[in-house]
């Protein structure tokens, strides 16, 4: 696979460029504050021990192993630790010291250096899980950056004698969720089955399948549905159109419905202050031109459009990130592991992922996905029993709302069919029961657009 990889072309990352890039994150997830130095010098009032040794100068996708260290009873990784005798946190008159390189760690994690610099890619072209520090390490399930950024708080409370408070979202509440669906299919839930039936030779079963298929719409043509039980919890859809009904090259599907026949009879979910946005079809992360024409299929239809995700989670860290700048999209949803729920950058807020060929960071939002159904039970992914799920993403959910994030749930429309009992309605119930109980504000893309905007400009 790696012979197809894209060069690497990227641009020098100096101190400043990792410093800014890091803090402005910082700042966007804390309530504003005074103005207080951050640095490596003598001078500044935080000052941080450096870590990085030219690191950040070569092309290695990894750093040495990270120290571990005790933070409010988290044992958590430390990447670029080279003092491990200095007290992680030293509070003197006026001035904090932090043992470690935390903007150096955060840097790295946030801006997606490990998938930029790896070669390595999986049978979908995506980096895989199992090449990750969060996999290697075992921290996919803690935001390792939102605890770099509770020290730095710690430090500046400190030196400015003030609190500072993380953001507030819609209503006050303390974090928030986006529900999302991608639409891969409407059409094809009697499939399975009837195979099943097939197999078996049991052609009076197959039979009764294939008759309500031609005299029954299908299981999985249930965007009402799907609309109205998430707004029976209080929340509202976003749908991920795929305008791509042929298949991919390489035989990997696209979407088994048309767009355009389906876009007309969705006026009610719309009413119902559903959003619409791009599921980028198999191709279009590494393709402007099939990128842009897929656009064009969902935007042909009204103002919706501003965000995407791509089918099968397909992304190419080296160019997709310009790509999605390329076609001003303003946020992308793509960025979780599919192998595992969690945190792939370490980080349970919106930003801004880097771009590594322009040696800044990228101008759309990514909103990362932290759940999707078919990690939670699938023959490639985990296979957890139905009662396990909510348990296993509890602590994951208690780290969002800790650190005021936003917990960002993929939920297919087919696993709204009562026929799936594993990672199906009941599961997605038991999910917003949780966030509700929490009080987790629901939002959708533009919100959460319009949340952030305030924040860079505050
Ligand atoms: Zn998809």
């Amino acid at each position: 696979m790696s012979a197809a990889l894209p060069p690497l072309n990227p641009a020098p990352v100096s101190t400043e460029t990792r410093l800014a890039y890091v803090l402005r994150h910082f700042q966007q997830a804390y309530e504003p504050m005074v103005t207080v130095s951050i640095g490596y010098e003598e001078t500044n009032a935080i000052q941080l021990m450096r870590g990085d040794r030219g690191f950040f100068e070569g092309q290695n996708p990894y750093p040495p192993t990270p120290t571990r260290r005790e933070w409010r009873h988290q044992m958590l990784p430390f990447f670029f630790d080279c003092f491990p005798e200095e007290p992680l946190l030293t509070l003197k008159s006026g001035k904090a010291l932090i043992g470690v390189d935390l903007i150096s760690a955060a840097f790295y994690l946030l801006s997606g250096w490990q998938e930029y610099f790896s070669d390595e890619r999986d049978q979908h072209g995506r980096f895989p899980f199992s090449a990750s520090v969060q996999y290697r390490y075992g921290f996919v399930d803690t935001p390792v950056v939102n605890y770099y950024f509770d020290i730095l708080k710690t430090a500046i409370e400190h030196v400015t004698g003030q609190p500072l408070q993380t953001r507030r979202w819609a209503g006050g509440a303390a974090w928030a969720a986006f529900i999302t669906h991608d639409i891969d299919n409407l059409y094809s839930a009697w499939k399975a089955p009837a195979k099943a039936a097939l197999r078996r030779f049991d052609l009076l079963s197959f039979g009764r399948k294939m008759w309500r298929h031609f005299t029954r719409p299908d299981a999985w043509d249930n965007l009402a549905h799907v609309q109205q039980t998430v707004s029976a919890h209080g929340a509202k859809s976003t749908f991920f159109f795929l305008p791509e009904h042929r298949k991919a090259a390489n035989g990997t599907p696209n979407a088994d419905y048309r767009y355009h026949q389906v876009r007309s009879l969705l006026n009610n979910v719309l009413q119902a202050g559903t959003s619409i946005e791009l599921h980028g079809s198999i191709g279009t992360s590494t393709n402007a031109n099939k990128l842009h024409y897929d656009a064009e299929q969902i935007c042909h239809f009204g103002p919706t459009g501003q965000g995407l995700r791509f089918h099968y989670l397909s992304w190419e860290p080296r160019t997709t990130p310009a790509l999605v700048d390329e076609l001003l999209f303003a946020f992308d949803t793509t960025l979780g592991f599919a192998e595992h729920f969690g945190f792939r950058n370490s980080y349970c807020l919106p930003f801004q992922p880097f771009n590594f060929a322009l040696g800044k960071a990228a101008d759309f939002l990514e909103i990362p996905l932290n759940v999707m159904d078919a990690t939670l039970h699938h023959p490639n992914y985990l296979q957890l029993a139905p009662e396990e799920i909510l348990p296993a993403l509890t602590p994951m959910l208690q780290e969002i709302e800790r650190f005021g994030g936003v917990c960002t749930v993929l939920w297919h429309n087919e696993n709204f069919d009562p026929a799936n009992k594993h990672n199906g309605p009941r599961q997605f119930h038991e999910l917003m029961e949780y966030l509700r109980s929490h009080n987790a504000a629901y939002v959708n893309g533009s919100e959460i657009l319009t949340a952030i905007h305030a924040r860079q400009n505050s």
